[in-house]
């Protein structure tokens, strides 16, 4: 299956081809001929299964690039994913000539303001923000003509489902709507039977990251010594894109002024860091100006980073859930990874807990070179594993599913 069987006008396929991507994704392949065809679409993907482009090329071609817009809206629940799909978006209108726009909170009206009034055919949004834009007269959405609410479970999740209401109540009742969400909860469902018309569906099985891919390395190191161990890690491995999980955001902090003392590139992103510092640490990872991305759990959910070869538990998480969510950000779409534990003596309770949740016994290595100093406790030799469940990983925001075996 090519991308010149679904239907895209030459100019999306040479965005296509600029883009780098050879052959559809299986929600692409799917969604883009029912998009083209002016049906409403539900597809139940998450992020990592390429359906940003799903509905950024199809909408593309439906709705013309000319003043009086935005004819297409994308509302998405995060400021993240609003940035990820106007890249997506910009991209593919270097080909088209259409204007796309960006409008999310926690940052100045200007910017956003002229961008509207300068007029834009694609506007992506998130949804506290558009509603402002909406009662200051800056945004009007009188002649939008697709609508795409992407991630519908989170908005429902996190409360926003009011405001998105409200939104969908000022766009023209004859509008196209795809909806796309990772989970098909009753609520969703209720959504998509209360705003979709005669939806077609399309799913994807998430990309499964079996954990055969992901290569488990554990040192044991004292709990002072961890940072050191780190750059150490780093230095000898040289591993190509990094994400580093901390416990804290103080840690976070701290961890990332160690590595970038030895001459490590790094970047940190936690809750404490503004939104603007928060796009440029993750700006700098994508680029490879930086190598390694040291993170908090609540903020690394729902960011979408490519090809991260390692990811460390610096801290353990606090749930073995947690543990399983990171460590499946790496060998995503067919690649290997390696996921590091530094472990502390006080941290061999949670460790064992991940070790009974994974059903695996972890090997424990010493690192090679490394002077250590402090008093460490390896795991005794003669603990068991013990399988009570299965656990699938997903190859998105690092969800997963577990199953009980019988
Ligand atoms: P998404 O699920 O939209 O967040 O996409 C996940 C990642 O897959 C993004 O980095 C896209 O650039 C990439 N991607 C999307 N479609 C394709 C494709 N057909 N071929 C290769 N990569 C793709």
């Amino acid at each position: 299956m090519s991308f010149e069987n679904l239907g895209l006008a030459p100019r999306l396929l040479e965005a296509v081809a600029s883009m780098g991507y050879t052959s559809p994704t299986p929600i692409q392949r799917d969604a883009i001929p029912m998009v083209l065809e002016g049906r409403d679409v539900v597809g139940c993907a998450q992020t990592g299964t390429g359906k940003t482009a799903a509905f950024v090329l199809p909408l593309m071609q439906r709705i013309p690039a000319k003043p009086g817009g935005p004819r297409a809206l994308v509302v998405t629940p995060t400021r993240e994913l609003a940035v990820q799909i106007e890249e997506v978006a910009t991209q593919v209108a270097k080909h088209t000539k259409h204007r796309v726009a960006v409008v999310y909170g926690g940052v100045g009206y200007e910017p956003q303001t002229k961008a509207l009034r300068r007029g834009v055919d694609v506007l992506v949004a998130t949804p506290g923000r558009l509603l402002d834009l909406m009662e200051r007269k800056t945004a009007d959405l009188s002649n939008v003509e697709i609508l795409v609410l992407d991630e519908a479970d989170r908005m429902l999740d996190m409360g926003f489902w009011p405001q998105v209401r409200r939104i969908i109540q000022t766009i023209p009742a004859g509008r196209q709507n795809l909806l796309f969400s990772a989970t098909m909860s009753t609520d969703v469902m209720r959504v998509v039977s209360s705003t979709l018309h005669e939806p077609v569906r399309v799913e994807v099985a998430p990309a499964s990251t079996p954990i055969e891919a992901i290569e488990q390395r554990v040192y044991p190191v004292g709990g002072q010594e961890k940072a050191q161990l780190l750059v150490h890690l780093i230095k000898a491995d040289d591993p190509e894109r990094v994400i580093v999980f901390t416990r804290t955001k103080h840690r976070a902090d701290r961890v990332a002024k160690v590595l970038h003392k030895s001459g490590i590139n790094t970047a940190a992103i936690h809750g404490d860091r503004s939104q603007s510092q928060r796009q440029s640490a993750l700006a700098s990872l994508k680029s490879g100006r930086c190598r390694v991305l040291v993170a908090t759990d609540v903020v690394a959910r729902g960011i979408d980073i490519d090809d991260v070869s390692h990811v460390v538990n610096y801290d353990l998480p606090n749930t073995p859930e947690d543990y399983v969510h990171r460590i499946g950000r790496t060998a995503r779409a067919g690649k290997t990874g390696t996921a590091v534990t530094l472990l502390a003596p006080e941290e061999h309770e949670l460790f064992r807990e991940i070790e009974v949740k994974i059903g695996a016994v972890l090997n424990t290595h010493d690192a090679e070179g490394f002077e250590y100093s402090q008093q460490r406790l390896v795991p005794s030799a003669e603990r068991t594993a013990v399988r009570r469940t299965r656990t699938v990983y997903s190859s998105s925001r690092g969800r997963s599913r577990t199953r009980r075996r019988r």
